[in-house]
């Protein structure tokens, strides 16, 4: 049985799952925030009691905010502040009695569509959350690549690529930099272009649904947001070339962006043409808990 962890801001989801990855249990706590050993005491509980409905032990794997760092073994960059400079991996390994494995959300997400998602079936795949904040990850094999840095598939923080005059510096960041593909590319993104051009304040869902009923301001707004999605993954075709792209988070139900940024990307990217298919999650919300139990390989 494979036990996934989703330790959010707000609560933490646990769900365990059967090798097919039928969902056997689920169970959920509330985050007990900026406090560090409740957190660790909340997981171990939710662990037991998966295992207590299910009459079967666990491997444990938690998608996290934030990263280890691979230089000092301790959290780092997560929101949810009071992890940070933390072992939680090996804090968390000895609270349960066994070891641990840890990703960031954007990784268990990539592992989760790739594993019997959208992308199920598919060597090198591309996940990318857009929605709050844009994230990615990718998976080769079925296994998360993580990188000596910890930060492959970092595609937020990368500058939008083939920039405008108009396009240039950019939004500040809170990376510290600007014109980043977050700053594009989350719902906040695309709310700030909106405003920029036009003066009012209207979330990302409220402009998809004013271009819809055919709003010449909204539907403008949503052509410079899939142009530069395009870019962005285009940027990304050169690199990693994946054979799927699997996009998550709220900006991914908006269903006109499988069509055109496919469409759009063709003209970024380094090849005669690109046969690669951006597709919507499968598992949807459900893909951070259940990408965490992937940590462990279906076969090991
Ligand atoms: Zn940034």
């Amino acid at each position: 049985m494979r036990i996934g962890i989703d330790l959010g801001g707000t609560k933490i989801e646990a769900v365990a799952l059967a090798r097919d990855g039928q969902e056997l249990a689920r169970q959920r706590l509330v985050t007990p925030r900026h406090d560090y050993d409740a957190t660790l005491r909340a997981i171990t509980a939710l662990v037991a009691g998966l295992e207590r409905e299910t009459g079967e032990t666990g491997t444990v794997g938690v998608g996290m905010p934030g990263t280890l760092s691979p230089a000092t073994g301790l959290v780092k960059n997560a929101n949810s502040t009071w992890l940070n400079g933390r072992s939680f991996d090996r804090d968390l390994a000895k609270a349960l009695g066994r070891e641990v494995r840890c990703a960031n959300d954007a990784n268990c997400f990539a592992l989760s569509e790739a594993t019997d998602g959208a992308a199920s079936g598919a060597r090198v795949v591309f996940g990318v959350i857009v929605g709050t904040g844009t994230g990615g990850g990718i998976v080769v094999d079925g296994r998360v690549l993580t990188g000596p840095n910890a930060i492959a598939g970092e595609w937020g923080h990368i500058p939008l690529p083939w920039p405008k005059d108009e396009e240039r510096p950019g939004p500040a960041c809170y990376c510290g930099k600007s014109g980043c593909v977050e700053t594009y590319l989350s719902g906040p993104g695309l709310a700030r272009d909106y405003r920029e051009a036009t003066g009012s304040e209207l979330d990302a869902v409220a402009i998809a649904e004013r271009a819809a009923s055919g709003d010449a301001a909204a539907e403008a707004a949503l052509a410079r947001y899939e142009d530069r999605m395009a870019r962005a993954l285009a940027t990304v075709l050169n690199v990693l070339d994946p054979d799927v792209v699997v996009l998550g988070g709220g900006m991914s139900r908006l269903a006109r962006l499988y069509e055109s940024v496919p469409r759009l990307w063709q003209t970024w990217a380094f090849s005669d043409r690109v046969t690669t298919p951006l597709r919507p999650p499968v598992h949807g919300d459900a893909s951070g808990v259940r990408g965490a139990a992937w940590l462990w390989g279906r076969d090991e």
